[in-house]
């Protein structure tokens, strides 16, 4: 989140003056307390200053980047999720890859007759199969895709930043958001992507 001039000399006024009341902050700038109150308001949400009653604001001491950090971690994956495209797992490769190109997706997540997810199928796993030279008309993505007990999953009340982190590690593109059935399979309800992360990424700064 980018400060204006005001709210970064608010910042400097409770750094060197704090615990210090609205009004004595007000007092310095030449302001009323009433044009102030928006911009101690967005300091003391976006965690900059801590307010308490009857005593004032104070410097909570955190940088920009710890700031960041605290409001990337109230974001959930439940919130910013996209559509997950599902395909059955004996269509063939080659349904596969015109589901990529008609669904606009880099991932495909494969399911059984009951809809449990049984696998993952990226760009690049259909890349390989028809580069071997197999028959993709023929050949059913199961024979290709990830498999679980393989899939990195997410759940609805998992952070976007732990999102990010399991992209990165497990140097995939896209997980899918689950729930867990009665039986104790996985039912795909949501995905996160790279795209994903990368519009949270820009909205952050976008304000
Ligand atoms: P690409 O292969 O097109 O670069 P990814 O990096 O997402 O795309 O996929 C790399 C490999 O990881 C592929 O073999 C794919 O099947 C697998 N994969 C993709 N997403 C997941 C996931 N959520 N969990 C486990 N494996 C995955």
């Amino acid at each position: 989140m980018e400060l204006n001039q005001r709210q970064e000399k608010i910042i400097e006024i409770v750094k060197s003056s704090g615990p210090i009341t609205g009004e004595k902050i007000a007092e310095q700038l030449s302001l009323t307390r009433a044009t102030l109150r928006p911009d101690l308001a967005i300091l003391t949400m976006a965690g900059y200053l801590e307010a308490r009653p009857r005593v004032g604001y104070f410097y909570s001491g955190k940088s920009s980047s710890q700031v960041l950090t605290e409001q990337l971690k109230n974001h959930i994956v439940k919130d910013y999720q996209s559509h997950p495209v599902v395909l059955k797992s004996d269509v063939t490769v080659y349904e596969a890859i015109c589901s990529i190109f008609i669904e606009d997706v880099g991932t495909l997540f494969i399911v059984n007759a009951e809809n449990d997810l049984v696998g993952v199928v990226s760009r690049k796993d259909l890349l390989r199969a028809s580069m071997a030279g197999q028959d993709i008309h023929n050949m059913p993505v199961n024979i290709i895709m990830t498999r679980m007990p393989n899939i990195v999953l997410l759940n609805e009340a998992d952070s976007i930043l732990y999102a990010a982190k399991q992209m990165i590690s497990k140097e995939i593109d896209s997980i899918p958001i689950v729930k867990t059935k009665e039986s104790g399979h996985y039912e795909v309800t949501g995905r996160v992507s790279k795209t994903t992360i990368t519009k949270l990424f820009v909205s952050l700064f976008d304000q």
